[in-house]
């Protein structure tokens, strides 16, 4: 039943593989190589043992409806693992167990992750507005001359964007008065 939760970022990565990348938008692609870290990131978790059985971290997410630990009991959860062993029994695991289980600060991983797209959407206007802008310009194209050092400044923001960071009040008026050219 939660199968197509728990799968959703693979999913995604294979079904946008099929699409013409280059139809996507800059913050696509970094939407989507963030998927592919999250992928990346849980098969480096080694398997782990408990009660016994070798497990496999599988997923992470945001639950709802809240959910308790299949380990300690621990209600509710708000973020939660899912394991699963050999033999294909899946657990849900909170934040305190899944980095006991596997020694590692994989909770922390997660909420960086969760806090990276969010920044990556919510700043979406501006990756793809700079992005179109500093391309423009890289071709010479006469509307978008900008001088060296709001070249720099502006790929610096983007840069910022880019590793899901959110830019300050400076740096959004920047992008701002240049994002204006393009509409
Ligand atoms: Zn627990």
């Amino acid at each position: 039943m939660e199968t197509v939760i728990d799968e959703a970022p693979c999913l995604l990565v294979a079904l946008v593989s099929e699409l013409r990348l280059d139809s996507l938008t800059k913050a696509d692609d970094v939407l989507l190589e963030l998927n592919r870290k999250f992928a990346a990131y849980m098969k480096s978790v080694f398997p782990f043992q408990y009660e016994g059985k070798v497990y496999q971290l599988i997923n992470n997410y945001v639950a709802s409806p809240h959910m308790r630990c299949d380990v300690c009991g621990n209600y509710p959860l708000i973020e939660v693992s899912i394991i699963r062993s050999e033999d294909c029994q899946q657990l849900h695991v909170g934040n305190n167990c899944i980095d006991r289980l596997t020694n590692r600060q994989v909770s922390r991983w997660f909420k960086n992750y969760r806090k990276k797209r969010e920044n990556v959407i919510r700043n979406r206007k501006y990756i793809d507005g700079l992005s179109l802008i500093l391309n423009a310009s890289r071709r010479n194209e006469p509307a978008f001359q900008i001088n060296d050092s709001d070249i720099k400044k502006l790929s610096l923001v983007l840069e910022k964007m880019v590793n899901g960071l959110n830019p300050d009040r400076r740096e959004e008026q920047i992008a701002e008065c240049y994002m204006r050219r393009i509409k």
